[in-house]
Parts: C-alpha cells; structure tokens; sequence
C-alpha cells in the first residue's frame, strides 16, 4: 500500500511483531490528503490513545449490552461452543462477556492501546484477566496457536481491510484457526443502504453514548470516512471500507466456509434496507 500520506513512525514497528510499544501513536495522522488513506496498515494510527480513551463514552457499555442481549452468547451456547477467538477485541466489552458467561476466550487486537485498555476494562468490570494476544490477522497463526471453536469479528472490524487480497488472506486465516465444525461471526454496518440510499439520521446514534455522534463525512465505492465527535469538541475520524453485504458473504464462500446466515439488527428475517448492522454467521463443516 503506497496510499498512506501521513508521517510515518519508522522508530514502530509493524503490527504483529508482538513488540509494539504502546502509545506509539499519540494523535491521529491523516495527512494532507486524508481522503487518500486506503490502506490496511493505518488502522494503528487510527485507534490513538485519546480515541481509544473515549472509545468507552462512544460505545456506552451499558446500553450496548441492553441493545444486544443475549444474541452472540446464546448462539455460541446453542452450538455447544467452549473456546472462543475474539479477533477484534477493542476495549473488550465481548471478550469481558464471554468470560463472565464461562467461555474459553482469548483476546486478540492490533493495537497495543486497545489490548492494555481492553485489559484494564476486564480487571474493572467483574476482575477478569484477559489473555492478550498482540497480533495482525493476517499473520494471525504466527502468533496465535491452536484451534477454536469460535472466532468473533465484531464492531465493525472487518471494515478495516482496504484491499480484496487482505479479506481473503484475514479469513483464510481465521479459517485455518478453526476447529472442523468450527463457526466464525463477522459483523458489518449496513453500507449498502448509505451507499444505495444516503445516510439517515436514524443511523447516526445507533451504538453511541448520548453525547457522542458518529456521521459519515465522506463516501464512495472505496472509502467510508466517518468523523466521531464528542462533548469537549475533540473529534477523530476513522477511514473504513464500505463491505457490501453480498461480497462479504461471497468471500466467505470462496474461502471454504459451507453456509452463511446474515442477520439483520439480530433479526433472521428482514427488508434489505432497514438494518444499521449485518451479522455474518460462517459454519465450516
Ligand atoms: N470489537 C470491538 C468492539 O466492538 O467494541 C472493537 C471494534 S474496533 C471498531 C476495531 C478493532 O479492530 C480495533 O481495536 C482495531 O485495532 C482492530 N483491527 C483493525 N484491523 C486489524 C487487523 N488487521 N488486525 C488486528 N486487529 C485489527
């Protein structure tokens, strides 16, 4: 990817090493071309301190787990799921779910910063001491070992990847990490109705504390820049690309995976249109 137009950190090193000091990235650097960033690598200038900081008031705990309820666990309970992979860990609100639901969960992430606030939050929130794994998915069997019944990809992650090839290799990677009848959840926003239809302001809050809004500032076929703006008027952007429905679940065949259901808002039914969010159910057997 020759895209990236912000300054580079040669003194970091790349994600996946294992080794990336945390806070390499104190601010967020787009460049003078912001909308030029496609790149997969720059999702670790992306997650920054401050904006990993304040990820918490974005996503309101509390309401998000309302919002959710039981969807994911008691699908991983119905498929006699005992270890999960959370591949996109974050600050570690599914991982902290998991564990206090009994699961086997190790908590994976590319960003230093996430992983140490994820790590934070599990100590907090019921005492749970997460086993972090620094770690790119693309070279994700480099630096994680064995063999999951489960993997989870959620938050809208899997939006992080800018090229086909990066897709194909994340998912043949998390394949090869599952067991034979292993499943893997992947979850989306629900880009082919921004980009079909516009964006709505019934979009705008969904997942977001109060205060705090999430729009899209810019979109086309290739890029998703949304902007996050929070009640001290510091803002931070995320670039993204927009998945539509269809590919994704396409890749997901052509990756081996047998069957594909897609959820709409935790619905198994539902208009094309009317969901913020897909979810992506892979069986591999
Ligand atoms: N799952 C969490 C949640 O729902 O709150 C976090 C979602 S956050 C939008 C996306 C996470 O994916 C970030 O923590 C980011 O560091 C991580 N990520 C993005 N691309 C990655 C990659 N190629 N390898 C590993 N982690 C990646």
């Amino acid at each position: 990817g020759s895209s990236r137009t912000g300054a580079t950190d040669a003194s970091s090193p790349e994600p996946g090493t294992g080794e990336q000091v945390i806070a390499a990235h104190p601010n967020q650097e787009f460049g003078d071309d912001p909308l030029a960033v496609r790149d997969t690598d720059h999702y670790t200038h992306e997650y920054v301190k401050g904006f990993v900081e304040k990820w918490d008031d974005l996503i309101d705990w509390k309401k998000r787990y309302e919002s959710e309820g039981r969807f994911f666990i008691d699908l991983l309970k119905s498929r006699g799921v005992k270890s999960v992979l959370d591949a996109a860990t974050g600050t570690g609100f599914h991982s902290v779910r998991l564990l206090e639901e009994g699961f086997e969960t190790v908590s994976v992430d590319g960003s230093a910063d996430m992983l140490a606030k994820a790590f934070e939050n599990g100590q907090s929130y019921g005492g749970h001491i997460l086993r972090t794994v620094h770690a790119d998915w693309r070279w994700l069997n480099r630096d994680v070992h064995g063999e999951y019944d489960a993997i989870i990809c959620l938050g809208n992650s899997f939006t992080h990847l800018f090229s086909e090839r990066d897709r194909r290799k994340t998912l043949a990677e998390f394949y090869a990490m599952l067991k034979h009848d292993g499943i893997l959840i992947i979850d989306q926003r629900n880009y082919d109705s921004i980009l079909d239809n516009g964006f709505s302001t019934k979009h705008t809050y969904y997942y977001c504390g109060d205060e705090v809004t999430a729009e899209p500032e810019y979109l086309d076929d290739g890029l998703a820049r949304f902007r996050y703006s929070f009640p001290d008027k510091s803002q931070y952007h995320l670039n993204m690309f927009p998945l539509r429905k269809d590919y994704v679940r396409r890749l997901l065949r052509e990756v081996g995976f047998q069957r594909i259901d897609t959820y709409g808002d935790f619905q198994d039914s539902y208009s094309d249109d009317e969901p913020d969010f897909f979810v992506h159910v892979a069986e591999k057997h």
